[in-house]
């Protein structure tokens, strides 16, 4: 159903275009023409307008004339009739502002009444109306017929899409165009600037290829599109045309710049090392052929990087993708219009692609959705770069806690090993071996420490020596072993009675104790010796199945120190109380002499 309304519409367009006569009144402000021109190929460049005029060859138009590139003259014919009761004034705009040369005739009543001479090979200023695209201004009587051919040449791509306009809508029109090219331009500008920058504080030279990549591309669509003619070099056709080529392979050679900086270190292999090798080369090239040989041969030669570097970048994009590089996806999806776009404008210069709005304007929307999307990628590669920075200095904290923390650790091991080690040593200085008593190097120190505290309170100090009687003969008898485990049972006793009373008692040398009481005076510390005699010989040593028994002698001594004698006077006295105990008969107490 569709196919056939398509069909009928198709059939009704080349009736009315088969009529050849496009019939206007007042306020069509705008038309298209491409269906209603005729068109006629000269295929030798040689038929003169008398010669077509008559000619049975035109052909019916249907869409945007294309005819890719071609070395024949190419013959447009608009048949226009007034219908109006006015006289009409038009403006013709043929807008592929790249053709060589375009021959206007006009005839009104079938008579030649102008002829211009356009084209992109003269000087602007020789133009009939400044203005980018051929602009054929008409003006005719009610009633009347014009007839407007052009000749047109062109070794570029030959297309030919025409307009009429009045001079108002075409000024209201052109001025809508202008804003939104000069936007678009702006808006390439500024990216520009910002990679600028971006480069200045990231020093990443990506981003300097990429201005350029902007920047030249920026010019390549400002002379494609006439404003670099008419505006940047309107006395320089011949320059305009290398710098299309030149500009092809400057946004070429830059894309590859920046593509190889972009993925560097990502995606890298000597393959893709002599492919950009050979695509630097193919697009110096480009360059030279460009300037030294003319257009038509320059053209396929500036072509060749621009599909190397669309190609080359999709595919890097693509890779780098696979390999999880965050930028990979955004840049792909971001270079695939472009992509898209060269292609197009490439098949629609070639003549292979119909003429019309998209494939018009497929590489500026290639192009500023290029830039957009790739605007976004590069806020989100600062974005990682920026975390990365902020991962990798937290991870250098994070570190330095850990390694103090550990060093911490280690020191405080250390120093509780030494107080160990310390706690030990002290245990083994102060501390009797065999019976865990205090030694005698201790039991000095505390009594002249005593000594001097009880001096300044005024208080007692007490001190006991105690000798077990007749212990040569244990030792003699059972064997130094057994001596030593009755050595330990008394010291047990002895403790036993001493620590009651908070009393420090000492192993003072072979089978000799000593004890200190501080605060006791003699007949407390007379009692407390009798106790400990009393326990001693009321024990009975186990020891290798035998039983024995000992007793103990001991001396006591007590007094407030006082500044006359010093603590030895003490030991002294003790030792004689016990000199006199086992001179009495041993196994009882004995206090000084009066
Ligand atoms: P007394 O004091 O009653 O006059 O007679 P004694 O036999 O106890 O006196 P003496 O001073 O002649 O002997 C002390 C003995 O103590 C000598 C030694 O064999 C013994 N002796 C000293 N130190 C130790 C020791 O650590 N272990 C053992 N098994 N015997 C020791
Ligand atoms: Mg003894
Ligand atoms: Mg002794």
């Amino acid at each position: 159903m569709k196919r056939l309304t398509t069909l009928l519409l198709s059939m009704l367009i080349s009736a009315s275009a088969q009529a050849g006569v496009l019939s206007l009144a007042e306020g069509d402000d705008r038309l298209a023409l491409d269906e209603y021109v005729f068109y006629l190929e000269d295929v030798d460049a040689d038929l003169t307008f008398t010669e077509i005029r008559s000619s049975t060859a035109w052909q019916a138009n249907e869409s945007t004339f294309n005819a890719g590139y071609s070395a024949s003259a190419w013959w447009f014919r608009l048949v226009l009739d007034n219908a109006s009761e006015r006289s009409l004034e038009r403006w013709l705009e043929l807008s592929a502002p790249l053709l060589d040369s375009v021959h206007v005739y006009v005839v009104e009543a079938d008579k030649l009444v102008s002829r211009y001479r356009f084209g992109a090979l003269q000087p602007f200023e020789e133009r009939l109306l400044p203005h980018e695209n051929f602009i054929v201004p008409l003006r005719w009587e009610p009633g009347q017929r014009l007839e407007v051919y052009l000749r047109v040449q062109a070794a570029k791509s030959l297309e030919a899409p025409m307009a009429l306009y009045t001079p108002k809508a075409f000024a209201e029109y052109d001025y809508r165009r202008n804003a939104a090219k000069g936007l678009f331009l702006g808006a390439m500008l500024l990216i520009g600037l910002q990679n600028l920058l971006l480069f200045g504080s990231f020093r990443d030279r990506a981003y300097l290829f990429y201005v350029g990549f902007v920047i030249s591309m920026a010019l390549f669509l400002t002379t494609l599109t006439g404003w670099g003619f008419r505006f940047l070099w309107p006395a320089a056709p011949v320059w305009n045309e290398k710098a299309i080529l030149l500009g092809i392979c400057l946004v070429s050679g830059f894309g590859l710049a920046f593509i190889r900086n972009l993925f560097g270190p990502h995606v890298q292999s000597l393959l893709l090392t002599r492919i950009y090798r050979l695509a630097y080369g193919v697009t110096g090239f480009g360059m030279l052929v460009a300037v030294i040989a003319p257009y038509s041969l320059g053209l396929p030669f500036a072509l060749l990087p621009a599909v190397m570097a669309s190609v080359i970048g999709i595919t890097v994009g693509i890779l780098a993708w696979r390999r999880g590089v965050a930028i990979g996806k955004y840049f792909t999806l971001s270079w695939a219009p472009v992509f898209l776009g060269v292609f197009i404008v490439i098949g629609l210069k070639l003549g292979w692609l119909p003429a019309n709005v998209v494939t018009r304007n497929a590489l500026f929307a290639g192009v500023g959705l290029e830039m957009l999307l790739f605007s976004l990628a590069l806020a989100t590669r600062i974005n990682a770069e920026r975390r990365a920075r902020l991962l990798a200095q937290r991870q250098v904290l994070e570190t330095e806690r850990k390694v103090k923390e550990e060093l911490e650790e280690r020191v405080a091991q250390r120093s509780r090993e030494l107080d160990q080690l310390n706690e030990q040593l002290r245990i083994l200085s102060t501390t009797d071996e065999l019976t865990g008593l205090a030694n005698r190097r201790i039991l000095e120190s505390r009594l002249a420490e005593l000594w001097r505290d009880n001096k300044r309170k005024g208080r007692y100090l007490a001190l006991i020596f105690a000798d077990i009687d007749w212990f040569k003969a244990v030792n003699d008898t059972h064997g130094h072993a057994v001596g030593d485990a009755v050595l330990q049972g008394v010291a047990d006793r002895i403790r036993e009675v001493v620590e009651a009373l908070g009393g420090l008692a000492a192993r003072y040398g072979g089978e000799e104790f000593c004890i200190l009481l501080p605060g006791y005076g003699l007949a407390v510390a007379a009692a407390a010796a009798e106790r400990i005699r009393v326990s001693v010989g009321e024990a009975v040593y186990p020891a290798h199945g035998l039983k024995i028994g000992v007793t103990l002698s001991l001396g006591v001594a007590a007094r407030v120190p006082d500044t006359r004698a010093t603590y030895l006077s003490l030991l002294q006295q003790a030792d004689q109380a016990l000199y006199r105990a086992k001179a009495a008969g041993r196994d009882r107490v004995c206090t000084p002499d009066a």
